[in-house]
């Protein structure tokens, strides 16, 4: 019988097509015709083991998405692919899953000091996640799936990745360091993921990734995601994948159907009375709140905190424990604000977030769209409420013109003024997002008594400035870092904690 590859004449490369789908239709993509099956209703239309199958059924997952629709069949013949989709699509389980099952179906000995799998990510927390929807959907397969990123001590990861383990998913800055520190090797990598490309190039990543391109293996699959693909991203994908399959799920600025957008105009000095009214008169299950800077994400919390409101910061200066507390604490409910720079726009997938609020528009209209993104996840309903001063029109103007959506103008409140004249007294300013006074006690006392002893090792602080005399000769003499040692590719660790 002749089956239906053949019937389309298609490339293969890697096994068939396991318990074919029902029905099919054609699609074209890239001048070759592919196999897209409409009416897909269930996971085992995918043809995937049954681990896998296991695993999806507990998460009580029924459908796949569309992404999984277009990209499961792909991968599963061993495709490269390039997908231009967002988070919240599901685009980690299309690309986790059929990795995982090409693992259950060819096990073979983890590579020493290596990884069969490799995806690069551009956060921390888009790392994690994607480590967790690994171990998640291969919770019945025996794989092996390690993290790998800055912010945290780099032993651990070494000791980890010493035996080899199946998937790694890494940023780029720490995987270099390591890769540097001999530690670490992606020369066995089978298959290689790039998720949120678009998000690395913004976050200066380029050199970072080709450096690594250089490091793969030719003989690889490779898959690449973003969620726009302006010319220097397909300069990217060119680098990386091999004759790709395209598939598409979003077109590019297109805003979250479901979200009701609104804008109101208000001075930026006026913003936080404007913010305490919205929280009082909203219905708000969770909110995340946006400021283009950490500063003004740390200012925002500090003046909930004095008007009693609790609510948790997340940005690139705060440790990587804070950030990973608030946003526990934000997921499980413990706090129903986080106020965030555009590091939370993309990747973060929280559930029940009924606000975005834009305390500070974005001067990048693509960076709105992935934080309104945020709201009205898995076919719920969200609010955008974006407040608007002066010299933000124009970003506005601009989101509208790439969105093609209009927001809602909506006026200040009737009681603004009064709520200005009564605004709360800020917090004062402190370190970390979950510390007690006790523990701030605690934090003040430990300073003082490393500063007692730092002094007491140099004799006068003076003498120790000037780096001559005395004092001088008890400082710790300055070494050069040894090649490949934490730290010495400067460019990757900074990077890595960047924004
Ligand atoms: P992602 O785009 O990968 O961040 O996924 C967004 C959310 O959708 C995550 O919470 C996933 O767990 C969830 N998800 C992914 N695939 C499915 C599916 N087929 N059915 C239901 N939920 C899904």
């Amino acid at each position: 019988m002749t089956s239906l590859r053949q019937a389309l004449r298609l490339p293969f490369s890697r096994g068939s097509f396991r318990n074919p789908p029902r029905a099919l239709s054609v699609t074209v993509t890239d001048g070759r015709r592919w196999p897209i099956c409409e009416t897909i209703m269930e996971f085992t239309d995918l043809g995937l083991s049954e681990p896998i199958l296991k695993a999806l059924a507990a998460k009580k997952y029924t459908s796949p998405t569309p992404i999984q629709q277009k990209a499961v069949p792909v991968l599963l013949e061993g495709h490269d692919l390039c997908g231009i989709a967002q988070t919240g699509t599901g685009k980690t389980a299309a690309f986790a899953l059929p990795s995982l099952d090409y693992f259950a179906r060819h096990p073979k000995p983890t590579p020493v000091r290596g990884c069969r799998m490799l995806v690069l990510s551009p956060t921390r927390e888009l790392a994690a996640q994607i480590a967790q929807s690994f171990r998640d959907y291969g919770r019945f397969l025996k794989l092996s799936v390690e993290t790998v990123f800055g912010g945290v001590p780099i032993n651990r990861q070494i000791k980890a990745l010493s035996q080899g383990v199946d998937i790694v998913v890494a940023t780029p800055g720490r995987l270099l360091d390591l890769i540097d520190q001999r530690c670490f090797t992606i020369k066995d990598t089978e298959i290689f993921v790039l998720d949120e490309a678009d998000q690395m190039m913004d976050m200066g990543f380029i050199h970072p990734l080709k450096r690594i391109a250089k490091l793969l293996p030719t003989n690889r699959q490779n898959l690449f995601f973003s969620a726009t693909m302006p010319k220097e991203i397909e300069a990217l994908a060119g680098q990386f994948l091999n004759d790709p399959v395209k598939v598409s799920v979003a077109p590019q600025s297109t805003t979250a159907e479901r979200v009701r957008q609104q804008a109101t105009f208000v001075n930026q000095a006026e913003k936080q009375a404007l913010l305490h009214i919205v929280l009082k008169t909203e219905d708000i299950d969770r909110a995340l709140i946006f400021t283009r800077t950490k500063h003004g994400a740390d200012r925002v919390v500090r003046f909930l905190e004095g008007a009693g409101i609790d609510a948790f910061a997340i940005h690139g200066n705060k440790s990587q424990g804070q950030r990973t507390t608030a946003l526990q604490a934000f997921r499980q409910g413990k706090v129903k604000l986080l106020v965030a720079t555009d590091i939370a726009a993309r990747g973060i997938d929280v559930s029940g977030v009924s606000h975005v609020i834009n305390f500070e528009i974005p001067n990048v209209p693509e960076q709105y769209v992935h934080r309104i993104g945020r709201t009205a996840r898995a076919g719920a309903e969200g609010v955008a409420i974006s407040f608007v001063a002066d010299d933000e029109r124009p970003y506005l103007k601009a989101i509208e013109r790439a969105t093609r959506v209009k927001l809602d103008v909506t006026p200040l409140p009737e009681n603004f003024l009064e709520a200005v004249r009564n605004l709360p007294k800020p917090a004062p300013q402190r370190k970390g997002p979950s510390q007690s006074p006790s523990q701030q006690a605690k934090r003040a006392e430990g300073q003082r008594r490393y500063q007692d002893q730092q002094k007491a090792q140099r004799g006068t602080p003076d003498k120790a400035h000037r780096g001559d005399g005395d004092g001088a000769g008890a400082r710790k003499p300055f070494r050069r870092r040894r090649r490949g040692a934490v730290g010495a590719y400067k460019g990757a660790v900074q990077r890595t904690g960047a924004r």
